[in-house]
């Protein structure tokens, strides 16, 4: 199987020819949820149904259990200050790893209704904390635990950093999942799996113009459509290009909506992160594995050291 599929002379740039596909572990029934942590040199991620968080330590490149039970986490992102935050269906919650080792409620109630299952989440760098609710984990006991929506809908919400408040920033979403700004933050992409619950529902990307002085958005519209499978959890990079998880491959989609090329993956993927001290490994959750490959771009906001 060949390992690229270039679409548009675009790609070229962000990809090695001679780079490999690494499997770096395997063992997970549904694995999603990956963040780099750069003061520690690993990458933690979750195996959903199995209520575990795993980690890879990318200095001797061992894996292994980082915490189980765990409350059933899904996405994860790391804020300024390095903590991880995460977003856990079990609890019901968004949470926050603070520097003592304890996790940390940060939203469980949007007016005193408890969330559905918060599924992936982005940090601004105003502090604020963007997450989306769909309710896979409340859907069954598979991953989490079967309940009905409290709130009665998924939505996409904005966590203000001053004041801990909840505010809902869309609804047009059947089920908001993978979410990212673009690198000057003027857009918010927000994948939508509503497939899962509407069929034929379309398996789209929508791109939010941020508004409201940062804190709200404008009407949205539809990036891109998948073909195989769904868009789940996705990252942006420094030039704009959006690395997003499908039902075959990493596909990489310009900031103009064009597909200019895919990485091929043994395992569909549900989502990616970029790592490594120069963060130009791109961590790659699929199914049942974790896998990286070197790329020759990386995150917005971050300059690689020259030395
Ligand atoms: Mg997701």
């Amino acid at each position: 199987m060949s390992l690229y599929d270039s679409l548009d002379q675009r790609f070229s740039a962000l990809i090695h020819g001679s780079a490999r596909l690494e499997q770096l572990w395997t063992g997970g029934r549904w694995t999603e949820g990956p963040v780099y942590v750069p003061s520690a040199r690993h990458v933690i991620w979750s195996d959903i149904p199995n209520n575990r968080i795993l980690r890879y330590d990318e200095v001797t490149g061992s894996a292994g259990v980082f915490e189980s039970p765990c409350g059933h986490h899904n996405g994860h992102t790391i804020d300024a200050e390095g903590r991880i935050i995460a977003c856990e269906h079990g609890n019901r919650r968004v949470s926050r790893l603070e520097h003592d080792g304890q996790w940390k409620t940060l939203a469980d109630r949007f007016e005193g209704k408890r969330l559905n299952s918060p599924n992936d989440v982005v940090v601004k760098s105003d502090g604020s904390i963007w997450f989306s609710d769909p309710t896979y984990g409340i859907d069954s006991d598979y991953e989490g635990f079967a309940a009905s929506s409290e709130i009665g809908a998924s939505n996409v919400y904005r966590l203000d950093p001053a004041d801990g408040s909840l505010s809902i920033v869309a609804t047009d979403l059947v089920k908001p999942n993978g979410l990212a700004f673009s690198p000057d933050e003027s857009i918010l992409y927000v994948s939508d799996t509503g497939a899962t619950h509407v069929p034929g529902h379309p398996a789209a990307m929508r791109a939010y113009p941020v508004s409201g002085n940062g804190s709200s958005l404008g009407e949205g519209r539809n990036f891109a459509i998948c073909d195989v499978g769904l868009f789940d959890g996705f990252r942006v990079d420094r030039y704009g290009n959006i690395f997003t998880s499908s039902g075959d491959s990493v596909r990489v989609y310009a900031p103009d909506g064009t597909l200019i090329g895919r990485i091929l993956t043994p395992e569909g993927v549900s989502n990616v992160c970029f790592g490594g001290p120069r963060r130009n490994r791109l961590f790659i959750t699929a199914t049942t594995s974790l896998y990286a490959i070197y790329v020759s771009t990386g995150p917005a906001g971050f300059v690689p050291p020259t030395v």
